[in-house]
């Protein structure tokens, strides 16, 4: 029987996941369909690698089963991987909100090192190998690879998920789990921007500092605070990608939703009036546009005096009525959201194997032994900050002590 390990995908788990595998003494195989290994960790980041975060919690995490991840995170928590990036070369330094990148500020020094490391233990890596099926047979898997069929003892899907569908992700892994009885929950895509119904090319470009509520007909669903920026189709930026899980979740269920943009999230809406009131003062003689300049980026001003239609009025003559309509404006700035931008530049896929059918301290499937799974394929994804990758890596060790450990 065949004594090899092996790893669908050279991806951040699956590359993990070869490195602790061939340190217990496996021998281990890596599959990958792309002609590059890591091709989507070189994009992590803006080209950084958000590689962990200093704050890691368990809510930051969702799926049906969130606390799914506990073991992993436990077994492989922050400092063990700060350790583990240390021994490769890897130099962890701290940006904002806990977020740590490679010293170097390059994602390619993260895949470079890692693939040094797979290398030194004698992994090998098969690229452009697609693998199309997996079957048991026997005592062995047998895997399906560019017109040859191969005989491995232990198999790790490690295929990721949907997300930039231009990197060729395919529902692959997906296929290759529910061939083994695996069921799978329904995929979305999640950290991405949203569509609106509105027309803005008017403040398309423009960026501010705000909160962003979504609310499923009038029902409060998520709030976020932080960058929103307007886009041609709609809104992106940090905040939008935070609520956009919750968003992209309800539209799969055909859900009507709207988002309520608060331009002055720091104000009361007395408070607000009162700062307008003020300005009033000395408004002399300008147009509300042109008054409004100043607090906030004249597009968002013009477009949003014009949806009062008191453009042109001067702010002098506005009256309170006016000023209450105009706090509410720019305290609920109203979009309609009609869809997400969708896998194509979505950073992550939620959805994936149900979790319920995979052992979380083994990553071993319940159905099938020495079958088992990491990363984005499992039914698990999580915020921005570096949280997504520290699945993939943490389950990718789990995955490989256990595969190396295991005799099937
Ligand atoms: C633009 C962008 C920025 C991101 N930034 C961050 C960040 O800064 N921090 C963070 O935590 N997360 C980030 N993420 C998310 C993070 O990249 C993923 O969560 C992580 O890469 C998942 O790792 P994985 O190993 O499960 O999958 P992947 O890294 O996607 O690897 C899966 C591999 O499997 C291969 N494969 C698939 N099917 C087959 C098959 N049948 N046969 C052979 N090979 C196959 C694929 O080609 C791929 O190389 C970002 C994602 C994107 C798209």
């Amino acid at each position: 029987m065949s004594s090899i390990v092996a790893i669908i995908g050279a991806g951040a788990s699956g590359l993990v996941a070869a490195i602790v595998s061939a340190k217990n003494g496996s021998k281990v195989h890596v599959y990958e369909k792309n002609s590059k290994i890591g091709k989507k960790i070189l994009i992590t980041g803006n080209g950084r690698c958000n590689v962990t975060n200093k704050h890691m919690e368990l809510s930051n995490y969702h799926g049906l089963n969130p606390s799914f991840v506990n073991s992993s995170l436990n077994f492989f928590n922050v400092s063990t991987c700060k350790a583990f990036f240390l021994e490769l070369g890897v130099e962890l330094v701290e940006g904002r909100r806990g977020r740590l990148y490679p010293r170097s500020l390059k994602s390619s020094s993260v895949v470079d090192l890692l693939v040094h490391e797979c290398r030194r233990l004698h992994v090998e890596f098969f690229l452009k190998h697609e693998v199309k099926s997996v079957d048991k047979k026997d005592s062995s898997f047998v895997l399906h690879v560019n017109h040859k069929f191969l005989h491995v003892k232990k198999v790790l899907i490690a295929t990721g998920g949907l997300s930039m569908l231009t990197l060729s992700s395919r529902d692959s892994g997906y296929e290759l789990a529910k061939h083994f009885g695996h069921t799978i929950i329904p995929t979305h895509p999640s950290l991405v921007q949203l569509i609106s119904q509105e027309n803005l090319k008017a403040i398309s470009g423009v960026k501010i500092k705000g909160s962003i509520e979504v609310f499923e007909n009038s029902k409060s669903k998520i709030f976020a605070h932080g960058d929103i920026l307007f886009t041609d189709y709609g809104i992106s930026g940090s905040a939008v990608l935070d609520i956009s899980r919750v968003v992209s979740y309800s539209l799969l269920y055909k859900k009507v939703l709207h988002v309520k943009i608060d331009l002055f999230f720091e104000y009361s809406k007395e408070q607000l009036k009162n700062l307008l009131k003020k300005r009033q003062l000395h408004a002399n003689g300008k147009s509300v546009t042109l008054w409004l300049d100043g607090l906030i980026d004249p597009k968002l001003a013009y477009f949003i005096a014009k949806s009062l239609h008191v453009h042109v009025k001067k702010a002098d003559d506005l009256n309170s009525k006016e000023l209450t309509k105009l706090v509410y404006a720019l305290k609920n700035l109203t979009l309609h959201v009609v869809d997400t931008k969708g896998f194509k530049t979505a950073e992550v896929t939620a959805g994936g194997v149900n979790t319920l059918e995979i052992d979380s301290q083994t990553m071993e499937s319940k159905l099938q032994q020495g079958l088992f799974f990491s990363g984005e394929v499992v039914d698990i994804d999580a915020n921005c900050g570096g949280y997504n990758l520290h699945w993939a890596w943490a389950s990718g060790v789990c995955a490989g002590k256990s595969m190396s450990e295991m005799q099937v």
